[in-house]
C-alpha cells in the first residue's frame, strides 16, 4: 500500500496552538510519564503513584483533612459522584446561577431525582451572593442539603467570589454543605479548601492540571462524609464509603486508570516545582494580555467582552461576544485550519454568539501571542474590524510585565 491509498492525514509543520479551555496542552514530562507500561495491581509502585496523586491534590487544594476520591471519569462523572453520595431522590440542592455549567449540573441533579432551587443568572455576571443568602433564609425547614457552586463557569468565563458565598451561607445560619466545582479554575486561580470552609471540592484532569481528559476527582470533608453515610440513595461505583480503603482495587472500584495517574503525578510535580503562587501570577499576566487584546479588538465595535464585571474575568478562559451578523464558528474554522490556532465556541445559549480563548495550563507569553495573532488574522480573513488592534495591546501589556 502506498501513501496515496492510505488516506493519511497530511502532516502540518510546526506547533499547533491548543487554546480550548480544556482539554489543554499536555507538557512533555506528562506525556513521557504516561507512556510507561502498566503495572500489576499489587505492585507497590502503583500504590506510591496513587498516594502521590492523593497527597498532591490535597496540597494543591490546600486541605489537611479532606479525603480524595479519584474516578475514571470526566467532570460530569465527578458531578455524578457528588449527587449520588449527597442527594437522595426528593431532596433539594441550591444551585446559584453561573450560566451553562451551573445549569448542566442542576439538570443532572434533577435527572437523578433531586430537586433544585436556582438563583437567577444574569448574563455576564458572577453569582449573586445576596440571592443565595435569601434563598437559604427562605428555606426555614432546612430542606436544602447542599449549595452546588461553580467557581469559574467555563462558558461565560466569569469567576465568582467563593468567600462571599461562604459568608452568605453562614449569615443565613443554614447547615447546607458547600460544594464547589473548581474544574476550570484549579491551578489558575487561588483556592484554599479548608480556609474557605468548602465541604466538597470537584476537579478534573484536563484543564489547569495539564493531564489528558478522563480523570475526575473529589475532595470530601468529614461533614460531607457523614451526610453521605446517612444518604439512602442507591449507588455502587461512585460510593465514597466503599472507596475508603487502602487497597488500590477498592479505591477505584476496580482497576485504577494507571496512565492518567502517572500523568497526574508528573503534572503535580511540575506544579510544585514551579510553585502555586508563581503559577497563579503567570496565569494573571497571560490573562491580562488576552484582556488587552480583546479590549483592543472591541474598539472596532464588532467584538466585546462577554463578562460584564472586569474583576470577575477568569484567568483561565475569555469569552468574546460577537455582534449579530458575524459567525464565530467561521472565525474558529479559519483560525484552526489556516493558522493552527484552536479556540472554543459558545456553549448552550451562547452557541453562535461567542468564541472563547482558553489560556490556562502549560502556557507562556509567547504562546498566547501566537494564539492572539492567529485569532486576529482569522478576524481579518473574515472581514471583521480588529478595532485598535488587539495584538499591539497584548504585546504592550506583556512588555510592561
Ligand atoms: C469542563 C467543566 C466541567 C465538565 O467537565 P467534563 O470533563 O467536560 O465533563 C464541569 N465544570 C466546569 C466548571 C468545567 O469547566
Amino acid at each position: 500500500m502506498n501513501s496515496d491509498t492510505m488516506n493519511q492525514a497530511k502532516r502540518i509543520p510546526g506547533h499547533r496552538f491548543l487554546h480550548s479551555p480544556g482539554p489543554t496542552r499536555v507538557p512533555d514530562e506528562v506525556v513521557h510519564a504516561m507512556s510507561r507500561q502498566p503495572m500489576d495491581l499489587a505492585d507497590p509502585r502503583l500504590l506510591d503513584v496513587i498516594g502521590a496523586c492523593e497527597s498532591g491534590l490535597r496540597r494543591l487544594l490546600r486541605t489537611r483533612e479532606a479525603q480524595v476520591f479519584m474516578y475514571s471519569a470526566n467532570g460530569h462523572g465527578a458531578w455524578e459522584a457528588v449527587i449520588t453520595n449527597l442527594v437522595a431522590p426528593g431532596q433539594t440542592v441550591l444551585v446559584p446561577g453561573t450560566g451553562h455549567f451551573s445549569e448542566s449540573w442542576a439538570v443532572q441533579t434533577e435527572a437523578l431525582g433531586g430537586r433544585v432551587v436556582r438563583t437567577p443568572y444574569l448574563e455576564g455576571f458572577p453569582i449573586d451572593a445576596g440571592a443565595v443568602e435569601q434563598a437559604l433564609r427562605a428555606d426555614i425547614h432546612h430542606e436544602i442539603v447542599a449549595v452546588f457552586a461553580v467557581h469559574t463557569d467555563t462558558a461565560s468565563s466569569v469567576t465568582s467570589d467563593l468567600r462571599a458565598l461562604r459568608t452568605a451561607i453562614n449569615a443565613a445560619g443554614h447547615p447546607a454543605l458547600f460544594v464547589v466545582d473548581v474544574v476550570a479554575s484549579l491551578g489558575a486561580a487561588p483556592f484554599a479548601m479548608d480556609e474557605l470552609g468548602a465541604n466538597v471540592v470537584i476537579g478534573a484532569s484536563q484543564k489547569g492540571l495539564m493531564v489528558p481528559p478522563g480523570l475526575g476527582f473529589v475532595a470530601v470533608d468529614s461533614a460531607a462524609m457523614a451526610v453521605a453515610r446517612r444518604n439512602p440513595m442507591p449507588r455502587f461505583y461512585w460510593d465514597w464509603e466503599r472507596r475508603s480503603s487502602e487497597l488500590a482495587y477498592r479505591k477505584f472500584c476496580g482497576t485504577p486508570p494507571q496512565s492518567l495517574l502517572l500523568g497526574l503525578e508528573a503534572a503535580l510535580s511540575l506544579i510544585f516545582q514551579e510553585g502555586v503562587d508563581q503559577i497563579i501570577a503567570r496565569h494573571r499576566l497571560i490573562a491580562r494580555a488576552v484582556h488587552a487584546a480583546v479590549d483592543g479588538w472591541s474598539g472596532g465595535g464588532a467584538l466585546q467582552f462577554f463578562s460584564r464585571v472586569p474583576e470577575a474575568r477568569s484567568t483561565s478562559v475569555t469569552t468574546v461576544l460577537v455582534q449579530p451578523g458575524i459567525d464565530p464558528e467561521a472565525i474558529r474554522e479559519v483560525a484552526r485550519e489556516r493558522f493552527q490556532v484552536a479556540i472554543a465556541g459558545g456553549l448552550g445559549p451562547l452557541a453562535g454568539r461567542v468564541f472563547r480563548i482558553g489560556h490556562l495550563g502549560d502556557m507562556n507569553p509567547a504562546m498566547i501571542l501566537g494564539c492572539l495573532a492567529g485569532v486576529e488574522a482569522a478576524l481579518k480573513v473574515q472581514g471583521v474590524s480588529p478595532g485598535r488592534g488587539g495584538m499591539q495591546q497584548a504585546v504592550a501589556c506583556l512588555a510592561e510585565g
